[in-house]
């Protein structure tokens, strides 16, 4: 944790990327965990783009939920002291989690690179193209919800499984890894391409570290792990650096 804390308080250029047990101490379930159930459908069965095709009704459905639950969260502490990072020159944070809950946090420079559960989209798409729009309302008024410009079906703003991450984002993130120290926090590290941001780091000379109470398919590939909770690791570390 010292070593990690002299890092980052001497990097110039330092990245985050951050998964789904970031928002664990929130409340927010993680795909791959014993809570991440819903109606026993597994995520991975929801969150494709044949499940929409095949029942849109079901998977915003879950999506509704999940909206629901996330509302009713806050930023934990690990949030806080990644928001307080980001006001530093040369921050970057890249989130796969859609939840929010980072900007509401007050983190800046946060790239989105799975999209956003707050915003919508046409599914066909229309003569919006892929613009999106955002709905907080939770509920929605009406399951599954329709595109203003068309009438036709709307469809989450996320990311799903077997789809390619946005452009501007993909962009952001690549570039975002050319940086001095690289941290991953709260990601099982097996969805690609986000995983293979932390090789790229590496690859540019990054000093490279995760956070994960358990162990992850980067854990033998960065330079220190340290198994503990987000919540936990990121307060204590954020006093390290500022005592450096
Ligand atoms: P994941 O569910 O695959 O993995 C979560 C990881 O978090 C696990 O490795 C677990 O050990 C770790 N973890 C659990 N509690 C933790 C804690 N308190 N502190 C630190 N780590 C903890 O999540 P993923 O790797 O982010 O990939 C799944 C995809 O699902 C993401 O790309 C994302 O788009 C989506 N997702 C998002 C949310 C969200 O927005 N909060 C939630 C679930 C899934
Ligand atoms: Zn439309």
């Amino acid at each position: 944790m010292r070593e990690l804390a002299r890092r980052i308080s001497a990097a110039r250029r330092l990245t985050i990327v951050t998964g789904a047990g970031v928002s664990a101490a929130s409340g927010v379930p993680t795909f791959r965990g014993p809570q991440g159930l819903w109606k026993s459908f597994r995520p991975e069965d929801l969150a494709t783009p044949g499940a929409f095709a095949r029942d849109p009704q079901l998977v915003w459905e879950w999506y509704d939920w999940r909206r629901k639950l996330i509302d009713g969260c806050q930023p934990n502490a690990a949030h806080h002291a990644i928001a307080a990072w980001s006001r530093r020159p040369g921050f970057a944070l890249v989130t796969q989690n859609v939840d929010g809950l980072h900007e509401r946090a007050g983190t800046q420079h946060v790239v989105r690179y799975h999209g956003s559960i707050w915003n919508l989209r046409c599914a066909t798409p229309c003569e919006a193209g892929s613009r999106e729009w955002e709905d907080r309302t939770v509920p929605l008024p009406c399951v599954p919800p329709r595109c203003p410009h068309c009438g036709g079906l709307a469809r989450p703003g996320v990311v799903w499984f077997g789809e390619g991450i946005p452009e501007e984002a993909a962009r952001a993130a690549q570039a975002a890894t050319a940086c001095d120290v690289f941290l991953s926090v709260g990601t099982s590290s097996v969805v690609y391409p986000a995983a293979g941001l932390l090789v790229e780091a590496k690859r540019h000379g990054a000093f490279t570290a995760e956070i994960n109470p358990e162990s992850t398919a980067a854990a033998g590939i960065v330079d220190v792990a340290i198994a503990m909770t987000a919540e936990d690791a990121l307060p204590q570390l954020h006093r390290f650096v500022e005592s450096e």
